[in-house]
């Protein structure tokens, strides 16, 4: 079956709301990203899945094969990499790591106040835990700025 090919066109990146400027986006291509451009080059595949080139791979378009093949490697032997640690992490424990980490005199605010989230939030998904932890900071951000 042959491939069809994906159809790339230039849309304007989404804006980061609070910044103001164009968000960096990951390149498909080189595993890479846009530099906050505020015009990104994108397609669908035949999937619904959307397809992203950086400015700096448009710049050499007759490298676009040579870069998917090297990532695609890449990612292969990372995988094999992944599952080679399998069985044989011995870690300390989060108590020895929370003791160690409170001690640490360079420990940020910040970096305390993660750790107080993370007690806090311990019987949450690890997915609700990040987001309620990003939308908390951004507040305490704010909250200490304005100070
Ligand atoms: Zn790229």
């Amino acid at each position: 079956m042959e491939k069809r090919e994906i159809e790339m066109k230039l849309v304007k990146a989404p804006t980061d709301e609070r910044k103001g400027y164009p968000l960096g986006l990951p390149c498909d291509v080189c595993s890479g990203h846009t530099n906050f451009q505020a015009i990104v080059c994108e397609g669908v595949d035949e999937k619904g899945k959307v397809v992203r080139i950086c400015e700096a791979c448009l710049k050499e378009p007759e490298q676009f094969d040579a870069k998917l093949d090297y990532c695609a490697e890449r990612l292969i032997e990372w995988a094999g990499w992944l599952r080679n640690l399998r069985g044989r992490i011995k870690a300390p424990s989060l108590a020895d790591w929370k003791a160690a980490n409170r001690t640490r005199w360079e420990a940020s605010e910040t970096e305390k106040w993660i750790m107080d989230e993370w007690e806090r939030n311990d019987d949450k998904s690890i997915g609700q835990r990040l987001t309620a932890t990003r939308q908390e900071m951004e507040q305490w951000e704010q909250q200490r700025a304005a100070r």
